[in-house]
């Protein structure tokens, strides 16, 4: 497609060990049962390391060390001085940054640039804000004596695996909490370096707990007796189902589901930013983002302009290896997931059959191994195709029109999901008119994608419900 000189980032700053157990009580322990499975690259399939498969057992034991680690010695701790081993944590984070960007990049798929640029800064960012907060919670409206929950089990998805974890841990630890955490069988990796971290930062044992393994881990994690506080971030099919298993009982849970977002452009808009906008949008970390602007609302009057100036936009980005630093778009992160966005790709095809509407992708040259999608577009859609409905989570964007900001608004809204939209418009007054009829939890205007610790971040109806990062992440941490 075009000739350019590939930067590969170097491989060999990170060391993969051949297997990983389980870390339990501050130490890498092996599972009861023996058991493990492997995670492989997506990009070629190589088998990357055998990962401990956590059981019941396991689980058990990595609560009953995390109530000890919260009853003997995190709990009794000044905000203070857990304040210190937070900032501990995001230091180390920062030192070693570019092995946990490399890493990550390995085992989930995603485009080195972004996982240095994004992924692994603000993990650190957010182990440096929520250290912050760890001495002056008793001052800041949480009541005169806000109180830790005790133990969380959290339970993450694989796209992004070491964001999602400092989601996850930071708020916990500066509040007082212990934590068992479960990643996703595909991308184990970032968060067992994370347990090498935290044993470089000497965390008192237990604080800190890793389970490796599939949805029956995760499951164990959630539906333990001693767990306090549930935190999980993935599909709105196991949220519902992990909502039904702790009905009825004292734990505490927050929910961040699915979406569907609606990336709203006006005539009036910034074009070239719009585009650039609506790229970052669907493409960046290949789709797989629960807020990607996955449908497009433009209006109707500069359609055809937009599209035109999007489709050669797309066909400027660079599908492949993601350690190249000139990646754009890395690959899907695994069989499974590829198979699901190709059944929903050709749903869509048949949908627009026989209509004005075309699925149009850029030429690309997609590497003969590994799980890859090129960056697709729909044109033509109507609410009513499941491609306008559904969560596709990758790399596929789907196009609708309107006319008036009042038909902008009903067709965003009109979504089972309500996680985030996108406002393009030179109008300031547009922006907090239509801003403020949107049923979603986050709202950017005249940009996209962008994630800031002190910012919340949840979702409305079947997104979820709970708010993470800034003050309101601390709320789901203390009685
Ligand atoms: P998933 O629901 O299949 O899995 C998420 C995690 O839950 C994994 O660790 C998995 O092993 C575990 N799990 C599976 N079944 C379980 C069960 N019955 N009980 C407990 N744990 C179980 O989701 P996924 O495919 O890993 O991630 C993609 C989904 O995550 C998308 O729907 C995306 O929108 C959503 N997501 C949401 C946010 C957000 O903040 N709202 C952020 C990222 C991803």
């Amino acid at each position: 497609m075009f000739d350019y000189a590939p930067a590969p980032e170097s491989r060999a700053v990170v060391d993969i060990r051949s297997s990983y157990g389980l870390f339990i009580g501050g130490e890498f322990v092996d599972p009861a049962q023996g058991r493990s499975f492997k995670t492989i690259s997506p990009a070629t399939e190589e088998v990357l390391a055998e990962v401990a498969e956590a059981s019941e057992a396991d689980v058990d034991r990595a609560v009953a060390a995390a109530r000890r680690a919260y009853t003997r010695v995190w709990s009794k701790m000044s905000g203070r001085e857990r304040g210190k081993y937070l900032f501990r944590i995001a230091r180390i984070l920062q030192e070693r940054s570019r092995e946990l960007a490399v890493l990550e990049s390995i085992d989930n798929g995603k485009p080195i640039r972004e996982s240095r640029d994004v992924d692994v800064p603000l993990a650190a960012a957010h182990f440096f804000y929520y250290a912050g907060w760890a001495d002056k919670l008793g001052h800041a409206g949480f009541g005169d004596d806000p109180q830790p929950l005790g133990v969380a089990g959290q339970v993450i998805p694989w796209n992004f695996p070491l964001m999602m974890l400092a989601w996850k841990i930071a708020p916990a630890l500066a509040t007082g909490n212990t934590v068992v955490l479960k990643p996703a069988e595909t991308t184990p990796l970032t968060a067992l370096l994370f347990a090498e971290i935290c044993q470089q930062a000497d965390l008192p044992p237990g604080v800190v707990n890793i389970v490796t393994g599939a949805g029956d881990t995760g499951r164990a994690v959630v539906a333990h007796p001693d767990v306090d506080k549930v935190a999980f971030t993935g599909s709105t099919e196991v949220g519902r189902s992990i909502a039904k298993t702790v009905a009825g009982t004292e734990k505490r849970v927050t929910l961040e589901l699915g979406g569907k977002a609606a990336n709203i452009v006006f005539d009036d808009a910034p074009v070239d930013q719009a585009v650039e906008g609506i790229v970052n949008g669907i493409f960046f970390n290949q789709g797989h983002v629960c807020c990607a602007g996955s449908r497009l609302l433009v209006q109707e009057s500069i359609a055809e302009e937009l599209l035109e100036r999007l489709k050669r936009r797309m066909a400027t980005l660079r599908v492949g290896d993601p350690l190249d630093k000139n990646t754009d778009v890395g690959a899907i992160n695994s069989a499974e997931q590829l198979a699901k966005i190709r059944e929903l790709a050709d749903v869509g095809e048949t949908e627009l059959a026989g209509g004005p509407g075309e699925r149009w992708s850029p030429p690309c040259d997609l590497p003969g191994t590994g799980f890859w999608f090129p960056p697709t577009v729909f044109t033509g859609v109507t609410q009513a195709h499941r491609i306008a409905r559904e969560e596709i989570f990758g790399p596929v964007l789907s196009v609708l029109t309107f006319r008036t900001p009042a038909e902008a608004v009903e067709k965003a809204n009109n979504s089972p999901f309500g996680l985030s939209a996108g406002i393009w418009t030179d109008k300031g007054s547009r922006i907090l008119w239509v801003a403020n009829q949107l049923r979603a939890g986050v709202v950017w205007a005249n940009t996209f994608n962008k994630f800031d610790p002190t910012s919340p971040f949840g979702g409305y109806k079947e997104s979820g419900y709970g708010r993470e990062g800034g003050r309101h992440g601390l709320e789901g941490y203390i009685r």
